[in-house]
């Protein structure tokens, strides 16, 4: 006989997972994040009373363990392929005729196939297989090198998205062993205020969300893991046992009925007009997601065909994924700076009037170094087309010469340091054009400040709150002016915590 705390530890924890699979799954929750933070408490309070009584699947267990020292190499039971991809119309017509081919179909203009495709959004984030036994998430692996990937099991269990347990369901038995493949990913809103909270501890934040999203994978505490609110979307299988499917759509309806998130932008189509026709309409909305889509993935539907058709040793010929063009965008060139690399090289970088590009509002671009500028022949006051390929700095592309105001000013090169007003040489390629130029000061505070900076980044060294932030400061404050300072700091302990931003903690 079950206890009164027992059959509330029950009840509570149904009711938790169906609350997260409203929240994930269906987008529609029913309760505030107040009142399941409670229900989430009471059954922690009920399980610290009940010890016996705690299993893996409870929604208590999402941050188990302590600290690993590694990730553990996992093979794959199935190896994790990528997609190939396709740029342009034509392409995707051939790729459809290689599967007619292949198929002994025969090649019509519409490239229609038995059974049709299933055209689903390519979320821009981290390839990850979950492995379920008896229904209970018993290992998530990366893709790694397709073959073997890391053991991120521990960090998994803290998305919400990713059930535990499947969900019993009226239609489907849960299989003995199913694999499934998805992406993970880190919504544009999350990255945001990560990047923030970094920023606001004078740490460099990540170049976009993919990044983030790998960074945060990889972190060998799932405390701080559980935190960033990654999320999942599941768009493929792997091992299979004790389940069978006639499609990849039927597939990907019984690991909704089992609660795993699936896209409901999903879409079955047929022939290559249907198929353009959905890219082109998804693209007129994918800005308005809350995560970074930078394709559409096609795949053949009927899962016999795609058997039929195989593997290359790096793709399935049964998929392809379509990726869109960059953004672009055009703006006004205000204004040119030149920064200091760690290496002495000077790089421009554009100032422009603020644009709305691929999610977010850009004020700056890299225009690479001062042979990129004569090639393009990038003047003050130029429109300029910039781009920017699913992260980073944008890039000026080009400018447009027909609307080049009479006002336009060709941007100067620097003459010295503009750091340290050192003496400058320029580097020539093979035909004599002049390609970048250097500051050659070998004491070159700013050069020092850039090596430190990379140095000092996530991974090469292990020095907590040493950001780019921080970095300036300290030598803006003349603490830091050699690699031994870095080591000396605790030394200098008074004059850091006058500095601004610096506390105890640091
Ligand atoms: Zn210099």
């Amino acid at each position: 006989m079950k206890t009164e705390q027992e059959a509330r530890i029950d009840e509570l924890r149904k009711q938790i997972r169906e609350h997260d699979r409203r929240y994930y799954n269906d987008a529609a929750p029913t309760i505030s994040d107040r009142e399941y933070d409670r229900l989430l408490d009471e059954l922690k309070q009920l399980e610290a009373k009940n010890t016996h009584y705690i299993t893996p699947d409870s929604p208590t267990q999402r941050v188990g363990g302590e600290p690993l020292d590694g990730f553990r190499k996992v093979e794959h039971a199935y190896p994790m392929l990528s997609i190939d991809n396709t740029y342009n119309r034509e392409d995707l017509k051939k790729w459809i005729e290689r599967c007619q081919e292949a198929l002994g179909d025969p090649i019509d203009q519409d490239g229609t196939l038995p059974g049709g495709y299933l055209a689903e959004p390519k979320i821009d984030g981290v390839a990850i297989n979950l492995r379920y036994e008896q229904g209970l998430l018993a290992l998530a692996t990366t893709r790694g090198d397709g073959s073997q990937g890391d053991d991120v099991t521990q960090n998994v269990r803290t998305i919400r998205s990713i059930p535990l347990r499947l969900q019993n369901s009226e239609n489907t038995s849960i299989p003995e062993v199913v694999e499934i493949r998805g992406e993970i990913f880190m919504p544009n809103f999350e990255f945001e205020r990560i990047n923030e909270s970094f920023s606001a501890a004078g740490q460099e934040g990540f170049a976009n969300p993919r990044n983030a999203t790998a960074g945060t994978l990889k972190l060998l505490d799932s405390e701080t893991v559980a935190q960033r609110k990654l999320q999942f979307i599941a768009h493929g299988r792997g091992e299979v046992l004790g389940y069978e499917s006639a499609t990849q759509s039927e597939f990907l309806s019984a690991l909704g009925s089992w609660g795993i998130p699936t896209n409901p932008l999903t879409k079955p189509c047929q022939g290559i007009h249907e198929i353009w026709e959905l890219i082109q309409e998804f693209d007129t909305h994918r800005s308005n997601l809350t995560y970074g889509v930078d394709g559409v993935v096609i795949k053949v539907d009927p899962l016999d065909l795609q058997e039929r058709l195989g593997t290359t040793s790096r793709f399935p010929r049964w998929c392809i994924a379509y990726k869109y063009p960059a953004e672009q965008a055009a703006t006004r060139l205000l204004q040119v700076d030149w920064q200091v690399g760690k290496t002495g090289k000077l790089t421009p970088r554009a100032t422009m009037d603020p644009v709305f590009i691929a999610g977010t509002t850009v004020q700056h671009a890299t225009l690479h170094n001062y042979g990129e500028i004569l090639r393009k022949d990038i003047r003050i006051g130029d429109l300029v087309i910039i781009e920017k390929a699913g992260e980073i700095i944008p890039q000026v592309v080009r400018v447009e010469i027909a609307e080049r105001p009479h006002k336009s000013s060709p941007i100067q090169p620097p003459t010295e340091c503009p750091d340290c007003q050192g003496e400058i040489e320029a580097e020539h390629d093979d035909s004599g054009k002049e390609t970048s130029r250097f500051c050659v000061n070998p004491e070159c505070p700013a050069q020092l400040r850039e090596r430190l900076i990379h140095f000092a980044a996530r991974g090469q060294m292990n020095i907590d709150g040493m950001g780019e932030k921080v970095i300036h400061q300290l030598s803006g404050a003349g603490l830091l002016n050699s690699f031994g300072d870095i080591f000396k700091l605790s030394q200098r302990r008074e004059a850091l915590l006058n500095l601004e931003r610096m506390g105890e903690k640091k």
